[in-house]
């Protein structure tokens, strides 16, 4: 059965990956399944920035997709960035199969904040939607709440709700219900 695979790529708390799962399945309908947890991506590590390139892990998740796993999803507690910006909360492969979700900048602890959980789990979940969303074949929507418009900030992130606007509902729709058709 066509499905949507989850890989942890170092320590992810497993409410998270859980929240995540959820999150992905009921929004795109595909049956979820998680991967045993790989170790932090340390072949992608730059030693200047002391940040973890997307493309590296990008290109690392292509070679791990397997059988009906029609997108594969690597969450890593890490920060990421590509060499345009000066960091990511993901990154996906547009129509590809991969996608990426760097959980650093999500938690208030980065920036000397009070743990929040329930605002980490939105997030995570927000960008994993996001992020999906582009393999998808979705691109940046205006609508300020879907999680598929531009978050290049947590304030424009916060701003967003977990469910697909209506329009693009309807746009993932066929290519979700084409996935489902083919098998592959
Ligand atoms: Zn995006
Ligand atoms: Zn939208």
């Amino acid at each position: 059965m066509p499905s949507i695979a989850i890989v942890p790529m170092g320590a992810v708390e497993d409410d998270v990956l859980a929240a995540i799962e959820l999150g992905i399945g009921e929004t795109f309908g595909f049956e979820i399944r998680r991967l045993p947890p790989k170790g932090v991506p340390e072949f992608a590590f730059d030693e200047e920035r002391r940040q973890y390139s997307s493309e590296m892990i990008l290109r690392w998740l292509l070679k791990e997709v397997r059988g009906d796993t029609v997108k594969l999803l690597g969450v890593s507690p890490v920060d990421m960035f590509i060499p345009m910006l000066s960091f990511v909360f993901g990154q996906a492969q547009l129509h590809g199969k991969v996608a990426t979700l760097a959980l650093a900048r999500l938690r208030q602890e980065f920036y000397g904040l009070e743990p929040n959980p329930g605002v980490f789990l939105h997030r995570a979940v927000t960008e994993a939607i996001h992020e999906l969303g582009h393999t998808l074949g979705l691109t940046h929507c205006p609508e300020r709440s879907c999680p598929m418009s531009l978050a290049t900030n947590l304030q424009q992130l916060d701003r967003k709700t977990s469910g697909l606007c209506t329009s693009c509902s309807i746009l993932v729709r066929e290519t979700v219900r084409s996935l489902h058709g083919s098998g592959n």
